[in-house]
């Protein structure tokens, strides 16, 4: 059998109050932000048959018991929204336990299924866009990518951290330092990228961009300078 990419599989079913309703942009987004993580996260997971776990109920903020059953090479990540998340927070993300007993997914590693994020409705969102924020609007797409960090496991990293865009040289402060200011998009950094190796993530190699850029640039410049 092939080997099946990492996938995160969004479950609904808690989601009350229908912040990401089927078709909505806010659900897009979300899935923008799961893709991310699909697309560096290359760690290989046993299947879970058959268990029972919980975690927080995004939508009440209360323990939600669940079934699990659970793919290969797959985290279940329970979505919803609520207002008064605990002092006046835009969101939260944990991974979920299981109950009685840990199931290791991978060997000597942490025993992780997924786990549940909450957004805010104390907040105006923009959901719009992966890149832009409207003025006076959180940025949905930024805070999805700090929640899902946390159901990965990943704590905050220290607050107003500068490091560069993942994959680009361009700096930006930290995704999962502690705070998401107002008209601010925090797309992933190598900060937390490292953050989700610490806690034992395996991250796809990427080229850099700007590296080869700058060799094909080098190498555009011989010709030049060949041709006078
Ligand atoms: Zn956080």
């Amino acid at each position: 059998m092939p080997a099946k990419a990492f996938t995160i599989q969004l479950d609904y079913s808690l989601d009350s109050s229908s912040f990401f309703s089927e078709g909505s942009a806010e659900r897009d987004r979300l899935e923008d932000a799961a893709a991310f993580f699909e697309g560096v996260i290359t760690t290989e997971l046993t299947a879970v048959p058959s268990s029972t776990g919980f975690a927080t109920d995004p939508s009440s903020g209360g323990p939600a018991f669940l079934s699990l059953n659970i793919a290969a090479d797959t985290i279940v990540v329970y979505v919803g929204a609520r207002g008064s998340i605990g002092g006046g927070a835009l969101g939260e993300g944990s991974s979920g336990s299981f109950s009685p007993v840990p199931i290791p997914r991978e060997p000597g590693n942490f025993a992780t299924w997924g786990g549940s994020i909450a957004v805010s409705t104390d907040f105006t969102w923009d959901a719009s866009s992966t890149n832009s924020v409207a003025a006076g609007e959180y940025h949905l797409y930024s805070l999805l990518l700090h929640e899902l960090g946390h159901v990965l496991g990943v704590p905050h990293l220290a607050e107003g951290l500068i490091s560069t865009i993942y994959g680009t040289s361009t700096p930006q402060e930290a995704a999962l330092d502690p705070t998401l200011n107002i008209s601010t998009v925090k797309l992933f950094t190598d900060a937390d990228i490292a953050g989700l190796e610490t806690v034992g993530w395996e991250i796809a190699p990427i080229p850099e961009p700007s590296s080869s850029l700058l060799a094909v640039l080098a190498c555009l410049g011989l010709l030049f300078k060949r041709r006078r």
